[in-house]
């Protein structure tokens, strides 16, 4: 029998890893809640139809991203009805999805998060992957241009609290109203098709489907064409434009610096007005770390009334990009998984295990590890390779008298104390 192991594209996150992963989680949610955002859970398979329909039949993540479609139950072959579910290539369908089966914005304008797993067919190498994890925001109910600022505010706020802030930029960029875009489209479409020999194969196939992502083409040939293509602002209109304008200053008041990226049109279909990508120079070709904008399109969409516009703001980031990139520049220290490391003579282990239970009740966030109960210097050895401040060493004379002995390991100073006095500060 061959050895089993893990599915290509698909990560384990081991213990050294996920210390940080905590860390990082931590500093994310706290900036959440310092903006007033709360968090929803949502499923990780939805009807395949809800993908098809709210992230669009002609993005690269519908196309060919999605991944594991099942139909019922697998291990009886029955089939529940007629649908088709997927593994959750994004979140923001999902999220839409609930927040109107929810009637979450009847009299209220939700601010909402969720982090978890994503699953894209994708070809796996470093920052991309099968599984990976998304940390998604989506603000509902708010057609102005301080709710768009807000989004990026806060992520400008997290990479200042992850202490990456010099290694993104922020590319901003307006789609404007659906109806300018199709103009734009058009025009496009018309300038592309007169220079179709000239472009790459996937922006060929592009004019057809999605001419919008011809902009974004890597191919210098295709590039060079783009050159003299009509520019989408020359499509824009007074309200888009001011629109775009005030989002810019809001950043301006914020001290928030940014590029204006004409090419920049994100993946998806459903955006309007304002998109944004922080990329970095640091991961080379997965180089955009987060990226969002305003979908006042959506819920309509998702809720099969689409010409219904209910004004939405959301974007994604990718932690495991983002761990990349914090490990290159700003690397999180390893911590010890523990406060205090308890050993004990065999004889009297079972007295030790009773004064860690105790500890652990009587002071929660302190971290109380043991080895198992073998020999007092093999204990001694992992208490030392634990990184633990403090060692507790309990024999037969600290059991008789009521006593610990602990060895400060940073020190190396070791005291004899009364069992329920010693204060472990951290
Ligand atoms: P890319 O152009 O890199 O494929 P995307 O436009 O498909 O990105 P989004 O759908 O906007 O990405 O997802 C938001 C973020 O999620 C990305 O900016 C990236 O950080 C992360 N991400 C997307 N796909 C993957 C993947 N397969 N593995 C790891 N992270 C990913
Ligand atoms: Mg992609």
């Amino acid at each position: 029998m061959s050895k089993l192991t893990a599915i290509r594209g698909f990560n384990d996150i081991l213990p050294t890893e996920t210390a940080k992963w905590r860390a990082v989680e931590h500093i994310l949610t706290q900036v959440l809640d310092g903006y007033g955002f709360s968090q929803i859970r949502l499923p990780l398979v939805e009807q395949t139809e809800l993908f098809a329909r709210g992230v669009g039949e002609a993005t690269d993540i519908v196309e060919k991203e999605m991944f594991g479609v099942v139909h019922g139950n697998q291990n009886t072959g029955k089939d529940e009805g007629e649908s088709s579910f997927t593994l959750r290539p994004e979140g923001t369908a999902g999220c839409v999805r609930a927040v109107v089966e929810h009637n979450l914005t009847r009299g209220d304008t939700p601010k909402l998060w969720y982090l978890g797993n994503m699953f894209r067919y994708e070809r796996p190498q470093k920052g991309r992957y099968r599984q990976f994890t998304q940390l998604g925001v989506e603000s509902f109910g708010s057609a102005l241009p301080d709710a768009d600022a807000e989004l990026i505010a806060m992520t400008a706020m997290m990479w200042r609290r992850l202490g990456i802030d010099e290694h993104v930029t922020l590319q901003l960029n307006t789609l404007g109203e659906a109806h300018e875009r199709l103009a734009y489209k058009n025009a496009l479409v018309e300038y592309l098709t007169a220079h179709f020999d000239g472009l790459d194969d996937d922006s060929q196939r592009r004019v057809s489907t999605n001419p919008l992502r011809v902009l974004d083409s890597k191919d210098e040939q295709t590039q060079a064409i783009l050159l003299g293509a009509p520019k989408l602002s020359d499509f824009l209109g007074e309200e888009s434009r001011l629109h775009f304008e005030q989002v810019q200053n809001y950043l301006h008041t914020l001290g928030i610096d940014f590029e204006i990226n004409e090419k920049l049109v994100r993946g998806l279909d459903y955006y309007n007005k304002t998109v944004f990508e922080w990329v970095t120079d640091k991961l080379g070709s997965q180089a955009t770390v987060c990226g969002g904008g305003r979908y006042d399109g959506l819920v309509g969409i998702v809720k099969g009334k689409a010409e219904q516009s209910e004004p939405a703001v959301g974007f994604a980031m990718g932690v495991e990009r983002l761990m990349l990139l914090i490990e290159a520049v700003n690397p999180i220290e390893a911590k010890a998984d523990c406060d205090v490391f308890v050993v004990a003579s065999e004889d009297v282990y079972m007295n030790a295990v009773l004064y860690a239970h105790q500890l652990r009740l009587n002071n929660p966030t302190l971290r109380v590890k043991m080895a198992s109960a073998t020999s007092l210097k093999s204990q001694m050895k992992k208490a030392d390779k634990s990184g633990a401040k403090y060692t507790v060493i309990i024999g037969q004379d600290e059991v008789a008298n009521d006593t610990i002995s602990v060895k400060n390991m940073h020190t190396g100073e070791q005291v004899t104390a009364s069992m329920n006095e010693f204060n472990f500060d951290k």
